[in-house]
């Protein structure tokens, strides 16, 4: 490997922590969709249906900084709507099937849709927090670059300075 090539990496280690800053956000989301740990894509994001462990139980990453909040249920309902409704119109407008059809058609595919959804969703927004340095994430790098001398958080001048 060439010392350019090297230098084009996008690979930072924070804490001993390893963060991408290219592609690395979409792999971090694509772990969480599966499930699992943003960095290491091997241990469980995971302890229960939609808590997440403190602690990757593979690599250590620390877990428990994520702040999902009402994001997950958010996107979720967004994708469930977006792929329930066109096809509930499309029924609706071939068939005119009666009212209980409906219920019994779209009220448990909505159900188990959005429960099949929300880890996944949960988890994508999990790997891209971490991916991002997001809230604790975040923290951990200020703080490593603080104690590694790095200058990048002073280069720039505070917001009201630039206004
Ligand atoms: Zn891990």
């Amino acid at each position: 490997m060439s010392f350019e090539s090297h230098q084009s990496s996008s690979i930072e280690i924070i804490s001993g922590q390893t963060r991408s800053s290219g592609d690395g956000w979409l792999r971090a989301m694509l772990n969480g969709v599966r499930c699992r740990c943003p960095r290491c894509g091997t241990g469980k994001l995971f302890s229960s249906y939609l808590k997440v462990a403190d602690i990757c139980p593979s690599c250590d990453l620390e877990l428990h900084h994520q702040r999902a909040d009402d994001a997950p249920p958010y996107f979720t309902m967004f994708i469930v709507g977006h792929l329930l409704i066109p096809m509930v119109f499309i029924v609706e407008t071939n068939w005119r099937p009666d009212w209980w059809v409906h219920l019994t058609l779209w009220l448990p595919m909505a159900t188990v849709l959005t429960l099949w959804l929300l880890p996944m969703v949960k988890g994508a927004i999990v790997g891209i927090q971490w991916a991002l340095g997001m809230h604790g994430f975040g923290e951990e790098s200020v703080a490593a670059d603080q104690d590694m001398g790095d200058l990048t958080h002073k280069a720039m001048p505070p917001v009201r300075d630039r206004l």
